[in-house]
């Protein structure tokens, strides 16, 4: 059998060569056939992959394929154009299921490495990059070296004096409660309930010459020095309406001398400008054991007895303790009875003007009660009950 044979060679010499028209070559090296046409250098491939329509097994056109993606059939005996993202076919923003897991594990692996590298969480410190309100488990308990709330709370943490500010009783809140009602308060408004002594004796003063306590109220009261007025020739003890019952005393000294009694009760006139008068006796004291008398005119002394009716207290028996006896002593004195009386008082905080006779409100003004205005009577006035002990009189006849 006899055989033909084309002009044959390696590819590298056929690149240099110009084939004629209908001229076939062969390449020994890359096993692909040529023809040439008498123009183009190495001429123009017969065999081998020139293009896609020139594949076995491909669509029969690019018609309508624009941007698809060519993969095998699934019956592995051709190929396919698929749209990017249907079906199977790969898409630019897509994973397909083969790289889903690949993809997956890469990550998982990356991830795992950076979660066991501290150094890498932590490396942003400028503000604001990271917010740490925005860390999850702030209530944790996370930093035992660092004080909370129950830390805080062991008061050995903060003996005093050595915490600020919190050391300074002026920082304490609610220093306006009433919280120590075991101590009296400046504003008086707590009542005392037990005996208010000073710590030492005769050392101390109630009250000042320039900070006077307005009124004082005592049931009895003993005194162990002097008792002066403010100033000489001022002040009185009593009035003609509210009068000590009886005074003892065993000395008395006197500028001018005055007696109740207006009327002389021997002859009945009344004492005028001028009369002279005696003091007749008329009977003795049962405390004291004093002569107790009445003025009369002098000119009326010889006059012939007259019998008068006197008011005197009555008498009662008591005893007492004696300091400087050291024993229990029997004394007389008025008899007396307790008695409650309605009277009409002007209230705390008002004044009664006693040069215009009008009534007062006060008000605080630097801790002095000052006047601030003219009110009426209801307003300041107060009606109270009080309890005094009345002085029991009883009539008795005299022969003067
Ligand atoms: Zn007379």
């Amino acid at each position: 059998m006899g055989k033909i044979r084309f002009r044959r060679g390696l590819d590298a010499d056929r690149q240099n060569i110009t084939p004629d028209s209908g001229e076939p070559i062969w390449t020994t090296d890359k096993k692909e056939l040529w023809v040439g046409d008498g123009n183009t250098q190495g001429g123009i491939k017969v065999s081998g992959v020139t293009t896609w329509l020139g594949l076995t097994d491909t669509p029969a056109s690019f018609a309508e394929a624009g941007d698809k993606l060519i993969k095998v059939k699934p019956t592995e005996d051709g190929l396919e154009f698929v749209a990017q993202g249907s079906g199977s076919g790969l898409d630019a923003d897509k994973v397909d299921g083969a790289h889903k897991s690949d993809l997956e594990a890469t990550m998982d692996s990356k991830i795992s490495t950076h979660a066991s590298d501290a150094s890498a969480h932590h490396t942003k410190t400028t503000s604001s990059e990271i917010d740490h309100g925005s860390v999850q488990g702030l209530d944790d308990d996370d930093h035992p070296q660092y004080l909370n709330t129950a830390r805080h709370d062991t008061t050995s943490r903060h003996p005093l004096g050595s915490v600020v500010p919190h050391d300074d009783h002026g920082n304490l809140s609610g220093l306006g409660d009433d919280d120590h009602p075991q101590y009296l308060l400046a504003d008086a408004s707590r009542l005392v309930s037990g005996h208010l002594r000073p710590d030492t004796d005769v050392a101390y003063n109630l009250g000042a010459s320039a900070l006077r306590w307005n009124v004082i109220y005592v049931a009895g009261a003993y005194f162990y020095g002097g008792t002066m007025p403010g100033a000489d020739n001022s002040y009185s003890l009593g009035s003609s309406t509210l009068r000590w019952s009886d005074i003892y005393a065993v000395n008395t000294h006197w500028g001018d001398l005055g007696f109740v009694e207006t009327t002389c009760p021997k002859c009945g006139k009344e004492f005028e400008i001028g009369d002279n008068i005696i003091l007749r006796v008329i009977r003795f004291d049962d405390e004291s054991g004093g002569i107790m008398t009445v003025p009369i005119h002098l000119e009326c002394a010889n006059l012939s007895p007259k019998t008068i009716k006197r008011k005197c207290p009555v008498k009662e028996h008591y005893y007492v303790w004696d300091e400087e006896k050291g024993e229990v002593v029997k004394g007389t004195r008025n008899k007396t009875v307790k008695k409650k009386v309605k009277k009409k008082r002007i209230k705390s905080g008002y004044e009664l003007d006693m040069e215009t006779g009008k009534i007062w409100k006060l008000k605080k003004q630097a801790k002095k009660n000052v006047r601030d205005k003219i009110v009426e009577e209801t307003e300041a006035v107060e009606e109270v009950e009080e309890e005094i002990e009345e002085v029991l009189y009883e009539e008795k006849e005299f022969v003067i």
